[in-house]
């Protein structure tokens, strides 16, 4: 089939062929990547929990008890115990009424937004949401109105003109749906939300807060950026793929919002339901993220000592996106992994390094990155 090899051979050509490495360790702030070990600052690790071994025991106990796989959807008969403590558990964390456990961040966006709004609705996205947002956007089929990134002046032009639509107003949600992350995973910034909320509540639209990369991270408890018990506007989703150190993913709202999403959102109820293991052990790495405050503080120490940001996510650009790999494959030379992003992840001409920080990092090995980076800008 030469198209594909045409493809591939366009895509080597611009500097945007991607491949696989492989990792054989543990994930932690020092992992064996291709055969080597390396300095890891590009995983959502966030708290450290990825590697922790409380969570593979929960996760072993889980296998022995229930064994390695679910065998059917959640509404069929996999909706093992497990899920329903899990949902209590982020339900408490979030203080909302209800939480419903998706198998991914991708799978919660691409089925919650669709199931929200439909042909003749209003979606209004930020420019720079995740690919499975605008997915979920793309899917729903509604009239989708892309404001420019943090804009909420330009947001509320975009509400003022867009009036409440049919379905929505059927559905007793208001004027519109925004779509938005928390925290940007390619920028590391946060978005603007007690604003947001606010323009939301003025023209009675509902907000879907994507907190993939806020949850863990932010609260008291790890609950995220929203506070605790948001309010009927919001509806929060998470992901356990990263502070968690686990997989899968939830959206916490009303009681009713959960029925309505077991019974709309084909992302939830087309799929094999989570592996309980895997539920066990998201379920074990809440519980520790409130319990040990101390790693969200380490975490939070580790960003100031690296110049200050507003996440754990530095974005540092380079600009083409053959320089930015080059950058990245020099730093992998001195033993350090810090991955470099590319279009279509990011738009053309933004190419950047995107380091992460972790709670699991040593103020040695925080002080090593500081001296690559400066030596690879040198050279
Ligand atoms: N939303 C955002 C903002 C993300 O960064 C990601 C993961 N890259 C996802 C959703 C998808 O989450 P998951 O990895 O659990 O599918």
């Amino acid at each position: 089939m030469g198209f594909l090899d045409e493809a591939i051979t366009d895509l080597k050509s611009q500097g945007l062929f991607r491949s696989l490495r492989e990792t054989e360790s543990v994930q932690g702030p020092e992992i064996v990547l291709d055969g080597r070990k390396v300095l890891n600052f590009c995983s959502n690790d966030y708290l450290g929990l990825a590697g922790d071994p409380r969570l593979a025991e929960a996760a072993a106990e889980a296998a022995r008890r229930y064994g390695a796989g679910s065998g059917a959807a959640r509404l069929i008969s996999g909706n093992n115990v497990l899920n329903d403590a899990f949902e209590a558990a982020v339900a408490d964390l979030k203080g909302t009424p209800s939480v419903l456990l998706f198998n991914s961040g991708y799978h919660a966006n691409i089925g919650a937004i669709p199931a929200l709004a439909g042909e003749v609705d209003v979606i209004f996205s930020d420019e720079l949401n995740h690919a499975s947002l605008i997915d979920g956007c793309r899917l729903s089929k509604a009239r989708t109105e892309v404001y420019r990134h943090n804009d909420l002046n330009q947001l509320e032009d975009l509400l003022r003109n867009f009036p409440p639509t049919p379905s929505l107003l059927r559905k007793g949600l208001g004027g519109g749906l925004i779509v938005t992350e928390a925290v940007f995973s390619m920028e590391g910034d946060v978005c603007p939300l007690d604003d947001l909320l606010e323009l939301a509540q003025k023209y009675g639209a509902l907000v879907y807060l994507d907190e993939a990369h806020a949850v863990g991270v932010f609260g008291r408890d790890g609950e995220g950026l929203a506070p605790k018990n948001p309010p009927e506007n919001l509806i929060c989703m998470g992901t356990l793929g990263k502070a968690f150190g686990s997989y899968g993913a939830f959206v916490a709202g009303s009681a009713s919002l959960r029925d309505y999403l077991i019974n709309k959102a084909r992302s939830f109820i087309f799929t094999t339901a989570l592996p309980p293991p895997v539920t066990a052990a998201s379920l074990a790495a809440v519980k520790i993220a409130a319990a040990e405050p101390e790693r969200r503080k380490k975490l939070w120490d580790n960003i100031q000592s690296l110049g200050g940001n507003p996440s754990p996510i530095f974005s540092l650009p380079i600009g083409g996106a053959e320089k930015t790999m080059e950058v990245s494959r020099r730093l992998l030379e001195l033993g350090l992994f810090v991955q470099g992003i590319r279009p279509p992840t990011v738009p053309e001409g933004t190419s950047r390094l995107r380091l992460t920080l972790s709670a699991a990092h040593t103020g040695e090995q925080i002080a090593t990155l500081r001296e690559a980076l400066k030596f690879v800008h040198r050279s």
